[in-house]
C-alpha cells in the first residue's frame, strides 16, 4: 500500500552520518514538509538547526499527501470572512498564493526536478449552487480570479464549477528530498521526550536546544497547550489509475463524498473516503474502484494508499509559540488536509518569529487563537475523548481470539482478557493491550490499512503495536505472537514494552 509517490523509488537515504550534536541552536522534530521547510529557512538565515526524524525523511503524510498546493481549501473565504472578517481572509489568500510562489522559487533555487506545474484548481458541485456562487463572491473579494464554470473535463455531470487560475501540483517527495539534502537531518532518530531545552530520544541521546519546533504531525506534548482537546485527525483513501483521462486542472468536489482529483504525468489520482481516525467506516477502497470503474472502465488501478491529517477548530493551521508558558517552543500543525501552503506559511511564520520578525498570516495561524471554532471543538474532543476511554471500561469484546480467522482482528477475549488480536494471512496470532499510549483509549482495528488506530486523536499502531502515528510515540504492550494456523493457546511471553497506561 505504497503511494504513488513513494511506489519503485528507494526510500531517500540521506542521513547525516556525524553522531547527534549535543547542542543546536534550533531542533525541529519531524522530517515532513512542515520541519524539513523550516530548518530550510533557518539555515538561509544563519541559523544552526537539525532535524530529528523518526522514520525516513517524507515517510509520513507528506510522502502520501495528493499535493495540490492551492489558495483553494475546499469552501474557504465565505466562511473566513464571516468567522475572522474581510481584512484576515484577504491577508489568507494573499499568504496562500504566496506560498505557492515561493514552492515554485525553491524548485528553481535549488535546481529540484519535481514535476512542479501551474494549472487551475476546480471545486465542483453537483447539488450546491449558491454555496459556490457565495464562495466565488468571497474569493474575488480576497482578491483571487475566481470564474464559474457551468462544464469541465470531468467525465461526470456538474451543476457549477469554480476555478481559480496558476494554481499548482507536483511530485511532493522529490521537492522535499530536494530541500532535505540542503539542511541537517538525523532520519532514524525518534524523539521521546521534551524537557525543558532538552530533547531524549529512544535511543536516549540528548540534544540542548535553544528552540525547538514541533512539526511531528500531531503534537506529542499535552501540557501546556492542550491540544489534545482541540485537534482529531481524519483518514482519507487514493488510488492511482493509469490508462484513465488526465487532466488539466485538479479538482475537489464539495458535496459529501465526492471524489477529489487529480493528474500526475499519465496517471489519475482519486481521493476520497475521509472519516475521523479509529473510527467505523465503510470500505474506502472498494468506493474508489467502483468510482474508477464507472467513469474510467478500461482503467487500471496502479497504487492504493492512505493518509491523515490534523484537523483543527477552524481550519487553519495552528503555528507559532507552543503556548506562553514554553516561549521557545513552536507548533507547525492543524492543516486539516491542506498542509502543502500550510506548511510553507507555518515554515516561514516560525523562522520569522525565532529571527524576530512578524509574518502576515501569524495572527490568523497563532496556536494561542481560542475562538468560536476551537470552543466548539475543545467541547467535540472531550466528548471523543470520554467516549474513547469509558470503551476501555465498557465495551465487552463479543469474540473470542479463536474464532478470528485469517486476515481478522478484533478486541476480543484471550485468556480471561480483553485484548487486541489479529490473525495474519498465514495464521500467526498478534494480541496487545488494545490501549493508545497517548492517553489511554481504546483502540479500534482499521482493515484497510490492518492497523489499530485510536479514536481520540488518531494515533495509529502496526499489529505488532510500533506506534505509526503521532501523538502516541511509544510502542503498545504486546502479549505475545502465537505462530501456527490455529493459534491461540500458545503460553504468555514477557511484554516487550510496558509503556502502556
Ligand atoms: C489523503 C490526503 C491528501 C492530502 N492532499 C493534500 C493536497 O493535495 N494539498 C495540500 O495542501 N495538503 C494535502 N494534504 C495535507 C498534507 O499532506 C499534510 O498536511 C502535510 O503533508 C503534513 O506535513 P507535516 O510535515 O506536518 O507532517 P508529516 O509529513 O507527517 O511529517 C511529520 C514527520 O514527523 C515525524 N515524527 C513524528 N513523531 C516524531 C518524533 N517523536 N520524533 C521524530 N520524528 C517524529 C514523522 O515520522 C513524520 O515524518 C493531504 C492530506 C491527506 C491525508
Amino acid at each position: 500500500m505504497e503511494s504513488i509517490w513513494k511506489s519503485g523509488v528507494p526510500p531517500f537515504p540521506y542521513t547525516q552520518n556525524t553522531p547527534l550534536p549535543r547542542r543546536a541552536e534550533v531542533a525541529v522534530v519531524g522530517g515532513g514538509m512542515s520541519g524539513i521547510l523550516t530548518a530550510l529557512f533557518l539555515k538561509e538565515r544563519g541559523i544552526d538547526c537539525i532535524v530529528l526524524e523518526a522514520g525516513e525523511v517524507g515517510g509520513g503524510q507528506s510522502g502520501n499527501t495528493t499535493a495540490k498546493i492551492t489558495c483553494q481549501h475546499g469552501l474557504r473565504y465565505a466562511a473566513l470572512e464571516k468567522k475572522k472578517g474581510a481584512s484576515a481572509a484577504r491577508v489568507w489568500a494573499e499568504c496562500c498564493l504566496g506560498a505557492i510562489d515561493a514552492y515554485e522559487a525553491l524548485a528553481e533555487k535549488y535546481r529540484i526536478a519535481c514535476d512542479f506545474e501551474r494549472l487551475p484548481a476546480m471545486l465542483y458541485t453537483r447539488r450546491q449552487e449558491e454555496k459556490l456562487e457565495e464562495e466565488a463572491a468571497a474569493a474575488r473579494r480576497c482578491g483571487i480570479r475566481a470564474e464559474l464554470r457551468r462544464r469541465t473535463e470531468l467525465p461526470f455531470d456538474i451543476l457549477l464549477a469554480l476555478s481559480y487560475p496558476a494554481q499548482a501540483q507536483f511530485h511532493p517527495l522529490r521537492f522535499l528530498w530536494g530541500i532535505a539534502k540542503q539542511v541537517k537531518v538525523w532520519a532514524g532518530c525518534r524523539v521521546c521526550e521534551v524537557k525543558g531545552h532538552t530533547l531524549t530520544t529512544e535511543d536516549g541521546e540528548e540534544v540542548e536546544a535553544q528552540k525547538i519546533v514541533w512539526a511531528s504531525h500531531y503534537p506529542p506534548e499535552n501540557f501546556p497547550g492542550l491540544y489534545f482537546s482541540r485537534l482529531h485527525q481524519s483518514r482519507s483513501y487514493a488510488i492511482a489509475l493509469s490508462g484513465a483521462q488526465t487532466l488539466g486542472a485538479m479538482y475537489y468536489g464539495i458535496d459529501e463524498g465526492a471524489l477529489s482529483l487529480r493528474s500526475y504525468r499519465d496517471s489519475l489520482i482519486l481521493v476520497g473516503g475521509a472519516h475521523r481516525t479509529g473510527i467505523d467506516h465503510a470500505p474506502p477502497f472498494a468506493a474508489l474502484r467502483d468510482a474508477a470503474k464507472k467513469y474510467y472502465p478500461g482503467a487500471r488501478v496502479t497504487a492504493e494508499w492512505s493518509a491523515q491529517d490534523v484537523m483543527s477548530g477552524d481550519g487553519l493551521p495552528l503555528a507559532g509559540t507552543f503556548s506562553s508558558l514554553t516561549p521557545d517552543r513552536y507548533l507547525a500543525t492543524g492543516y486539516s488536509k491542506w498542509g502543502m501552503t500550510g506548511a510553507m506559511l507555518a515554515a516561514q511564520i516560525i523562522a520569522s518569529d525565532i529571527c524576530g520578525e512578524r509574518h502576515p498570516a501569524a495572527p490568523i495561524c497563532s496556536p494561542a487563537r481560542f475562538g468560536l471554532s476551537e470552543l466548539r471543538a475543545t467541547a467535540q474532543e472531550s466528548a471523543h475523548a470520554v467516549r474513547g476511554l469509558g470503551r476501555r471500561l465498557l465495551h465487552i469484546p463479543a469474540e473470542t481470539a479463536e474464532e478470528l480467522s485469517p486476515g481478522m482482528a478484533g478486541v476480543v477475549f484471550y485468556k480471561g482478557e480483553k485484548r487486541g488480536a489479529y490473525r495474519d494471512e498465514a495464521g500467526n496470532l498478534h494480541t496487545l493491550r488494545p490501549y493508545c499510549t497517548h492517553l489511554g483509549c481504546e483502540l479500534n482495528w482499521n482493515p484497510d490499512t490492518l492497523t489499530w488506530d485510536c479514536p481520540c486523536h488518531g494515533s495509529r499502531f502496526s499489529p505488532d503495536g510500533v506506534p505509526l502515528d503521532t501523538p502516541a510515540t511509544s510502542h503498545l504492550s504486546t502479549c505475545c505472537l502465537h505462530t501456527g494456523r490455529n493459534a491461540a493457546q500458545a503460553p504468555n511471553e514477557p511484554s516487550r514494552k510496558d509503556e502502556q497506561p
